[in-house]
């Protein structure tokens, strides 16, 4: 059996995950705001230090696996802490334990979202993520709005894992990305009662080609199989698990 890190696991997918390793035999240190094995606050430096610190102590031998699920929806404000969290604190993370999954030949899995792909590749605040100036990312998402930092980061931390992905496996670790679409989580509560992206967020959830939305569970069965042995030459891929509406979306691009 293995051992597992992962953030975000007090809640909505993380915590289906979590439920998911544990049940199969496997350890796991859970990192989060609110509960785990280690509290705190991934939008800060200190924050990012104390996650790679308690890790490694509770993983001294290495980690099978690292999940940074941790993140933040549209809604949230400032906008700043949504470039912190689901970029600049995935980015930390996953480079502050690289050494200690490629002890293992682990794997890391990066959770990005369908709506990735609605940013142009070249959009101002992606470059600054991808650039690595979280100062400037901060100060620039402030003038945009919550769809742009979200889909924005979830953009970026994508790019970010197939730009590394040489590195990644020639160092041991075999890293991917699972996109979800709409899963009913808090986060995806939290937008659905929003003023202003509630309506365009269920009229969204209409159109899935193939019905309805995510329980998190059905992610998280995904994302189990990505770190398991069976897919131990799945390398820099991003799989989307959206009911088919990014092939809809998008049906000439893969
Ligand atoms: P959720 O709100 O249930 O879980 C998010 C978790 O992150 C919570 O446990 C929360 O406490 C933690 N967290 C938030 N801010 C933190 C911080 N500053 N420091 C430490 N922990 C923090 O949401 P979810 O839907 O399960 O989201 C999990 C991941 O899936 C996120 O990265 C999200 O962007 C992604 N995702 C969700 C959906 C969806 O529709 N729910 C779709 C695509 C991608």
């Amino acid at each position: 059996m293995g051992i597992y890190a992962i953030t975000g696991a007090a809640t909505g997918i993380g915590a289906a995950l979590k439920s998911q390793l544990l049940a199969a035999g496997h350890e796991l240190v859970s990192v989060d705001i609110k509960a785990g094995d280690v509290i705190a606050d991934l939008s800060t430096a200190e924050g990012r230090e104390a996650a790679i610190a308690g890790i490694r102590e509770r993983a001294p031998d290495g980690l099978d696996g690292f999940i940074p699920c941790a993140g933040l929806p549209p809604v949230a404000r400032p906008l700043s802490l949504i470039a912190q969290v689901n970029y600049f604190a995935v980015v930390a993370t996953v480079e502050g334990l690289k050494d200690l999954v490629a002890m293992k030949r682990g794997s890391v899995l990066i959770v990005a979202s369908n709506s990735a792909p609605m940013i142009p590749r070249d959009d101002p605040f992606v470059d600054a993520c991808l650039a690595g100036d979280e100062l400037a990312a901060c100060a620039h998402i402030e003038i945009r709005d919550g769809h742009t930092a979200y889909a924005g980061s979830k953009r970026a931390v994508t790019t970010w894992m197939r730009r590394n992905i040489v590195s990644y496996a020639r160092a041991g670790v075999r890293m991917n990305a699972v996109a979800p679409g709409i899963t009913r989580t808090p986060l995806s509560e939290q937008v659905m009662s929003d003023d202003e992206l509630g309506p365009a967020m269920q009229a969204f959830g209409k159109s899935v080609p193939w019905g309805g939305t995510a329980q998190p569970e059905q992610i998280a069965n995904v994302m189990r199989f990505l770190l398991s042995e069976d897919a131990n030459f799945v390398c820099g891929s991003v799989v989307f698990v959206d009911g088919g509406s990014d092939a809809m979306l998008r049906s000439d691009d893969f």
